[in-house]
């Protein structure tokens, strides 16, 4: 007898427009504005007009501040609680990206297939961000951002270390340490960690408004305090990378400007920022945990989506993964005869 053909859930993959789940005429994540459509979290390259949004309540809340998306086209789900559509049962889980990232965990009821989407995700501890937490799945679709296998991140300890480091060397040479992050998520993790070591610090007005909407929407932070022009003596500013074109910033007292970003782990990333330093302080999983994810999740078929996508569904077929680029033409790999 034949085996019957393996049921697996399928997303639909449209080049331009992202991923569609045909069972629940669902979209994820896509860049233009759909009837329906899930965002994992509100960093701006994920969001557009949907009609209807599903997202759990602290992105929910960070549509409603940074983009003005009206309450009622939000359909808000919480980490961890299953509702039922169409047969399927869907779940939120936590990213570890920024705060409010989510997962999206899809189960059809019939067959128990299963698909996990992550969006953006990080593995490694965060002190702003919702631990990322699992569920097996048989399909995963998965970011690919740090796809390559030199892509491998300091663990969060050395990076901290190498904050404290800049910090304090700034401070000893009677410079103004500025340590530059994208005012939604990365600004965040920087004023948790500054807030740990007990290091004063002031934030620049878009960084202040990210952080008093994450207030908002239940995340332990501390109170933001407005640079207001001044920055005291022994004080950190927290700030956008946008600043360093700004008026404001060419009249701060000898400046010493830190980026803050994976992308740091290539050495010349602070010539390329134009900074005079670079720690590579990332909210993506590294090439070491995107591997370990797919341990965790154990599933059937891998597609890789945004970032080196060819290139680790490459590694992952070299591990023995059935994993495919969203964007398709992977290479044809041959054995060297
Ligand atoms: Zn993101």
């Amino acid at each position: 007898m034949s085996q019957p053909p393996e049921i697996q859930i399928n997303p639909e993959i449209h080049p331009k427009n992202g991923l569609h789940l045909p069972a629940l005429d669902l979209w994820l994540d896509a860049p233009r504005a759909k009837p329906f459509s899930f965002i994992s979290h509100a960093h701006s390259d994920h969001v557009a007009r949907h009609q209807q949004i599903l997202c759990c309540p602290v992105t929910a809340h960070l549509l409603q501040r940074r983009y003005r998306i009206a309450r009622d086209r939000l359909t808000i789900q919480h980490f961890h609680e299953s509702v039922t559509w169409n047969e399927h049962s869907i779940t939120l889980l936590p990213a570890g990206h920024i705060p409010g990232s989510a997962m999206l965990h899809v189960r059809n009821l019939h067959s128990q297939a299963s698909l996990l989407y992550t969006g953006d995700y990080k593995l490694r501890p965060s002190r702003a961000a919702e631990p990322a937490s699992w569920l097996q799945a048989d399909t995963l679709v998965m970011e690919s951002t740090f796809g390559l296998p030199h892509y491998v991140l300091p663990s969060a300890a050395e990076i901290e270390q190498s904050i404290l480091r800049f910090i304090h060397e700034s401070i000893a040479d009677h410079a103004t340490p500025i340590l530059l992050g994208y005012s939604l998520g990365k600004a965040q993790e920087i004023a948790a960690i500054l807030t740990a070591h007990n290091l004063p610090f002031v934030s620049s007005k878009t960084v202040c408004e990210m952080t008093q909407a994450c207030r908002e929407a239940g995340c332990h932070l501390p109170a933001p305090i407005l640079w207001d022009g001044d920055i005291p003596a022994g004080t950190t500013l927290i700030a956008p990378p946008q600043i360093l074109k700004q008026a404001q910033y060419f009249q701060i007292p000898n400046p010493r400007t830190c980026m803050m970003t994976g992308w740091a782990i290539n050495p010349s990333a602070k010539f390329r920022y134009g900074t005079h330093a670079a720690i590579p302080l990332s909210d993506h999983a590294d090439f070491p945990d995107l591997l370990h994810t797919v341990e965790i999740v154990k599933p059937k078929k891998i597609i890789t989506i945004h970032g080196s996508t060819r290139e680790l569904a490459s590694s992952l077929r070299q591990r023995g993964y059935n994993a495919w680029s969203h964007y398709g033409n992977d290479q044809l790999e041959l054995p060297f005869l």
